[in-house]
């Protein structure tokens, strides 16, 4: 695949270089800018707030090296990006990773963005059509949501085959479980689980068994677009689940497939939450990547009434790293954001801060606060007096939480 890619590469490169020989100056400089436009992306999407490079205290990081952080929320696959190197572009890498002392990452698919419907042919309208042509991918993937997930799976595959055992993929309570030990070992490895960013690609032989082979285990519904299974929180009708999507939320809970309402619109969320109140699914409900409307009213984030119900079914509220999840790309938002939400949650009734964990949305197309190397400055942020939370809760919260709830509802 790198192989064809570097051919790829050198054709554009040639042809842009002839197209200026003959004259075309503007229009070959373009063609040769593809060679390079997976990098330009990369750098201009997935940028990260400057940090205070003070040092942490002795104690801070002592803590934070025996916390088990995960993240419920990256979509590291989407770009053409070595993750066994350090990078200077991005947010994820398997150096960074260990910097930050990650245990757990989660590595979401992303397959499909509409952004206008004013283009005349569906394909043009999707920046991810747009996305794989500049960026040289096969040609497959320029029209197919089915080849992108599979190219990304793909990738996943072959960084895990060659981390040498450090990255491994966790599909199983018993991974995770050999996860943690081997942690407690002080060996060096870090667990990948896999979650689908909208189902719009469930059709024809890639439905919901083959998800579960593939080791997927949180699905959410909708991404930034209406689907046939129902509505996402950035469409214009903002309806709710479709018969489909009832049939769909269904089959995900009876495969033992986590769903995530992260995107999806209000309505959708009302009758997810309605099903599983009447007993139709019995799995907990995540959202991975969210703000809070109490903390910043943005329609990207959920309504404190959804995540006081979902908390309630057992799930987690996963805040974060990026405006306009947050009201500002800063710690100082996340840690309000976070114990907000902790408070909001106990008001109801509800242990918070069991039920609050972070979802990053790295290599999301985002500015975050962090990048995945400075996990250790959440850790310190949410220790700060002002939030009020203790070192316990603060250690649920960076990634305990998230190891419970799937050591709960992973299958054996
Ligand atoms: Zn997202």
């Amino acid at each position: 695949m790198s192989k064809c890619f570097r051919v790829a590469q050198l054709v554009v490169v040639v042809v842009g270089g002839c197209l200026v020989i003959k004259g075309f100056p503007i229009l070959g400089i373009c063609v040769s800018m593809m060679a390079c436009w997976h990098r330009i992306f990369d750098v201009l999407l997935n940028r990260c707030a400057v940090v205070e490079k003070k040092s942490l205290s002795d104690e801070v990081s002592g803590f934070h090296k025996d916390c088990f952080i995960a993240d419920l929320h990256a979509d590291v696959c989407l770009w053409r990006r070595d993750l066994m190197r350090k990078n200077r572009r991005g947010h994820v890498d398997l150096p960074r990773l260990m910097e930050g002392n990650v245990a757990l990452q989660f590595i979401t698919i992303p397959t499909k963005l509409v952004i206008s419907r004013r283009f005349p042919r569906a394909f043009f309208r999707d920046l991810f059509f747009w996305g794989a042509f500049m960026s040289l991918q096969h040609p497959s993937t320029w029209f197919s949501t089915s080849a992108r997930v599979r190219l990304q799976l793909q990738r996943l595959k072959s960084w895990v085959a060659r981390s040498e055992g450090v990255l491994r993929l966790v599909c199983s309570r018993s991974q995770l479980d050999e996860l943690k030990d081997s942690r407690a070992c002080n060996e060096e490895s870090i667990g990948l689980m896999l979650g689908l960013e909208g189902a719009h690609v469930l059709r024809g032989s890639l439905d919901v068994p083959w998800l579960f082979e593939q080791g997927f285990r949180v699905v959410g519904i909708t991404h930034f677009n209406d689907n046939q299974f129902g509505y996402s929180a950035h469409g214009s009708r903002r309806g709710g689940l479709t018969p489909a999507g009832r049939e769909l939320v269904r089959e995900l809970d009876s495969h033992s497939i986590t769903i995530d309402l992260a995107h999806a619109s209000a309505s959708l969320i009302d009758d997810v939450l309605e099903m599983h109140g009447k007993g139709e699914i019995r799995r907990p409900l995540i959202v991975s990547h969210t703000g809070i409307r109490g903390v910043h009213d943005h329609r990207r984030n959920i309504s404190d009434d959804h995540a006081v119900a979902i908390a309630a079914t057992g799930g987690l509220i996963g805040i974060s790293l990026f405006a306009p999840a947050l009201p500002s790309a800063d710690l100082v938002a996340l840690g309000k954001s976070v114990s907000y939400t902790v408070k909001l949650l106990n008001q109801a009734g509800i242990d918070g801060a069991r039920h609050v964990a972070i979802g990053s949305d790295f290599d999301g197309a985002v500015r975050t606060v962090i990048d995945a190397s400075g996990w250790a400055r959440i850790t310190a942020e949410l220790m700060h007096h002002a939030h009020g939370l203790s070192p316990e809760q603060v250690e649920w919260i960076v990634g305990a939480n998230t190891r419970r709830f799937f050591s709960d509802n992973l299958p054996c």
